[in-house]
């Protein structure tokens, strides 16, 4: 059986400094909020290249934080409309409901399977304040255009980077300075997830908001803490979304480990690019630039449910990311009338096979064989 994704495999490498930086968090004492999470703000932002980094509980929070901060700060207000791909992890949307906003859903673009920029265009209207792009599956969209756009009609730009971390704008993009940017730093603000399946995972739950503007960072800070600087002292209206400690001491160490890993899933997905041959299968589009991070290795198979059982009898485990469209759930029963016919199409036909930077070679060299023999 080759595992979707060896998360104990993943986190066995750290256990030493896993268990002796538990052993000083212990014996702290302090256990909220300590030096860990402080020690990761600043790493963070650092390696992100932003001014600012606030840890949150989650990605969900991180979103919806930045959300509600830019209402409170006056930039946005309460049934603005943000836009939003269609094909995403439902929490993007959720995140700009939770908030008191207005989710407007576009197409993707059919080979990145990211916001299309020309179907934006067409969904913009007075209304529109905000646009909200989901770096999907751990490839970058397409920030130049998003941000063009963005800039010509005054409309904030955030960063759904939970599945982006360390992915590296392309060099096309090249600017005088010649240092790249990286996600959470391709907009006003970014959210990211540390959930443990993320590039960037912790042994539990965690996030985090990244950003260069102070007014939203200093909102932030003291939302995700029950609007509270000074313990008992409220000066906004908040929440309890603080970064665990521990989690953040997990953090703190796997952060050193990060580009090596996305590397290793880059030089993986460029073995699946070039030694998948099967005309059945539609491989992912990719650069060949560290602007994708291979959070995971999506393919496309007309007849899914038949590949499908075929991965179960050749033992290889995949995922489906997502069998669900958004505007087809339950809880979204205001979008359901509403047609994306790309977005269902990608729903219908994605597979995602194996993928992470602890695999060994035999079991690439196997998925390849099964995939091949399809
Ligand atoms: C994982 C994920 C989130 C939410 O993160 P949580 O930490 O689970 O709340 C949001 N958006 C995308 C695209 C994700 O993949």
């Amino acid at each position: 059986m080759i595992k979707f994704l060896d998360l104990h495999k993943i986190n066995a490498r750290f256990e030493t400094d896993f268990q002796e930086r538990f052993k000083s968090f212990l014996n702290s004492g302090h256990y909220i909020l300590g030096s860990e999470v402080e020690r990761f703000e600043m790493d963070f932002a650092a390696y992100c290249g932003t001014k600012y980094c606030i840890g949150t509980a989650n990605g969900l929070d991180a979103l919806t934080l930045i959300f509600k901060s830019y209402i409170h700060l006056g930039k946005l207000e309460i049934n603005d409309e943000v836009i939003v791909p269609a094909n995403t992890y439902i929490a993007s949307i959720l995140s700009i409901i939770n908030a008191g906003l207005k989710p407007v859903l576009v197409e993707p673009d059919l080979e990145t399977y990211n916001l299309s920029a020309e179907e934006t265009i067409k969904h913009l209207n007075p209304n529109t304040k905000a646009i909200l792009v989901v770096h999907l599956y751990g490839q970058l969209a397409d920030m130049h255009a998003i941000n063009t756009i963005a800039k010509s009609k005054g409309l904030l730009v955030i960063e759904d980077a939970a599945q982006a971390h360390g992915a590296v704008e392309s060099s096309k993009f090249e600017v005088q300075s010649s240092r790249f940017k990286k996600a959470g730093n391709l907009g006003d603000a970014a959210a990211f997830s540390f959930y443990p399946t993320k590039n960037l995972g912790a042994l539990g739950d965690a996030g985090a908001v990244t950003t260069n503007d102070r007014d939203l960072a200093e909102t932030v800070k003291l939302m995700r803490n029950y609007g509270s600087s000074k313990k008992y002292v409220n000066e906004i209206i908040g929440v309890n979304s603080r970064l665990d400690e521990l989690q953040a001491a997990f953090l703190n160490i796997k952060l050193k480990q990060l580009d090596k890993d996305n590397d290793m899933r880059r030089t993986m997905a460029k073995r699946y690019l070039h030694e998948i041959k099967n005309k059945k299968l539609t491989l992912p589009f990719y650069s060949g630039e560290d602007d994708h991070v291979f959070h995971v290795f999506v393919i496309r198979v007309i007849d899914r449910s038949g590949f499908e059982t075929y991965l179960q009898s050749k033992g290889v485990e995949y995922l489906i990311h997502y069998p669900v469209p958004p505007h087809q759930q339950k809880a979204l029963s205001m979008l359901n009338e509403n047609k994306y016919p790309i977005t269902e199409e990608i729903h219908k036909t994605v597979v995602s096979i194996p993928m992470s930077p602890v695999m060994a070679a035999d079991e690439i060299f196997t998925v390849i064989n099964a995939l091949n023999a399809y």
